[in-house]
């Protein structure tokens, strides 16, 4: 009974957006919120290289930072919320999307000057394959922006499902009055300051609509013009829907000015769902493999590691873990196993993360994340549990749309080299493919900044310096086949194509964009993979 309880009482969420929307700041307004930190501009340090840049400096502050901070745990209205950070740059997206499995739920924060913009289509993208629910954040009212009705039509284009407007604003920039909350019926009026707190601001019932007109004169008719127009034109309020992934709550505020963001806490809380059921395979001791389903309340443990991190610390060669728990309780002193090797882990530390410090678990349980150090042996994707035989799929691996080959400089370290981009390998930082023929191991990455993070940390964490060569292969496909002998047959006729990669399983690497099609026309059994679940 108090595994339902807990995990009813848990919300685990990742905030999806452009560069520059506003991320940052709310993040640090709900942990200011929920009392999580006392002191605003906490979260600033975490900020990581917006842009593009090869600075080595802020590769590594990146780094370092979102180890620091990459989850946050803070307690808000008697829930546990659990915030996952999304990596900003783009190079990086692949570490975005893992993190966007470990989620029930996301927060779209949008530039209400800018729309939708490029990134933010990538993840709603991720998050519509999952039928992920998304909450809409309109931010920046108190700027210059875009008709409201027109940033609904946008949002409801590029999401692909209806918006209901759940707060409404009054003008805007100069202008903002303030928003009206079409569920209480009431305005909470707009004041300008990043120490305001959500109790600070005047709300004032709709049914006073004099008093409002006087105030705000013609913005405020013109808002309830529009807001009626929107209401009219769109969906009904629909909680089943939400959680389907088919509609869309949306919110107005300003971020900087802490307004409108205790609406969408509240939101997060009220309306996105607790933790539910994962399907998993479960693994007979005869090898039979079945699918099972695994409900958060589940006595027996479970969990997968949907990142790797290598620690900052230049002295502790460790890496964190993260696991998202899928069922039942970690406490303290349990003994674990990763189904893929059937090999006991035996932590010595498991952690939480409490915005701005790690902290030893106590008790955690489905939707909450837990990190333990680890010295290799635990790879992305990996099912822990206490011992049940169970393997969680879905974490996604890309095909690889750039390629290097690694030059080792000095030849005696080839160890330290291979030892180096398996880890990397495993921690998901790049792809490595080692090729069946033989040679130069292959970098395969989705962003250039990927090489260069590994080159740099090969240097500094392995000591074996490298050079990247120009790669003749544009990209790569996961291959397979229902019988091995056709298998076979492929690998004799592309000798020179395939490779393994980190997780060990068989690619076929493409010179142009025509090879897959050419090979599929010969070798009509095979399947192409572009996307590799971890198995
Ligand atoms: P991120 O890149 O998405 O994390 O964005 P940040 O949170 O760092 O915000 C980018 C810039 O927009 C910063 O200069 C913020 O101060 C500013 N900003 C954030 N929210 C608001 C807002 O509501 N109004 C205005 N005028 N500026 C904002």
């Amino acid at each position: 009974m108090t595994y339902e309880k807990e995990t009813r009482r848990r919300r685990t969420f990742a905030i999806i957006s452009h560069p520059d929307a506003g991320k940052t700041t709310l993040t640090e307004k709900l942990l200011l919120f929920s009392g999580a930190i006392q002191i605003a501009g906490a979260v600033k340090g975490r900020k990581a290289s917006r842009h593009a840049t090869s600075d080595w400096m802020e590769i590594e502050k990146q780094r370092g930072i979102s180890v620091a901070s990459s989850v946050m745990q803070m307690s808000y209205r008697d829930h546990v919320v659990n915030l996952l950070d999304t990596p900003g740059h783009k190079d990086f997206s692949e570490d975005t999307y893992r993190v966007l499995t470990a989620v029930d739920s996301a927060l779209m924060v949008i530039d209400a000057a800018n729309g939708v913009e490029s990134q933010t289509r990538r993840l709603i993208e991720v998050c519509r394959q999952r039928d992920t629910p998304i909450i809409t954040f309109v931010n920046k009212m108190d700027r210059e922006v875009r008709d409201p009705l027109d940033i609904l039509d946008e949002v409801e284009r590029e999401l692909k499902m209806p918006c209901c407007p759940i707060t409404w604003p009054v003008g805007q920039g100069k202008s903002f009055g303030g928003i009206i909350n079409m569920q209480t019926q009431s305005m909470t009026v707009f004041q300008a300051g990043s120490d305001k707190r959500p109790q600070d601001f005047e709300v004032i019932p709709l049914s006073e609509g004099d008093k409002l007109r006087a105030r705000f004169g013609r913005a405020f008719d013109d808002a309830l013009e529009s807001m009626e127009l929107a209401q009219g034109a769109s969906a009904e309020w629909d909680h089943q829907a939400f959680l389907e992934g088919k509609l869309t709550p949306v919110f107005f505020g300003s971020g900087v000015n802490n307004f409108g963001v205790m609406e969408v806490l509240d939101a997060v809380v009220d309306m996105s769902p607790p933790p539910g059921k994962r399907t998993s395979r479960l693994i007979a001791k005869s090898g039979d493999v079945t699918e099972t389903t695994i409900h958060p309340e589940d006595k027996a443990f479970s969990g997968v590691v949907f990142k790797v991190q290598a620690n900052m610390d230049a002295n502790h060669r460790d890496r964190i873990a993260f696991v998202r728990i899928a069922s039942g309780k970690y406490m303290p002193g349990m003994k674990l196993k990763v189904q893929r090797t059937t090999k006991e882990l035996r932590p010595t530390s498991v952690v939480t993360f409490m915005s701005q410090r790690r902290e030893a678990v106590e008790e955690a349980f489905a939707g909450d994340i837990i990190g333990f150090t680890t010295h290799g042996g635990v790879q992305l994707g990996d099912t822990i549990t206490d011992g049940a035989n169970l393997q969680f799929t879905g974490l996604p691996f890309f095909a690889p749309e750039m390629f290097a080959t690694v030059v080792l400089k000095n030849p005696l370290r080839t160890k330290q080299l291979q030892q180096g981009l398996m880890q990397l390998g495993e921690e998901g930082a790049i792809q490595v493919f080692k090729p069946d023929a033989g040679g130069n191991m292959l970098l395969g990455a989705v962003g250039q900044l990927q090489f260069e993070v590994v080159q740099h940390r090969l240097k500094t964490e392995y000591d074996a310096e490298v050079r990247l060569e120009p790669s003749q292969y544009t990209s790569a496909r996961w291959i397979s086949a229902e019988t091995p002998d056709e298998l076979r047959k492929f690998e004799i006729a592309y000798p020179l194509r395939m490779a393994h990669d980190a997780a060990n399983a068989l690619a076929y690497m493409c010179t142009s964009p025509y090879d897959v099609r050419l090979a599929q026309e010969r070798f009509p059994k095979i399947t192409f993979h572009p996307l590799r679940e971890h198995a």
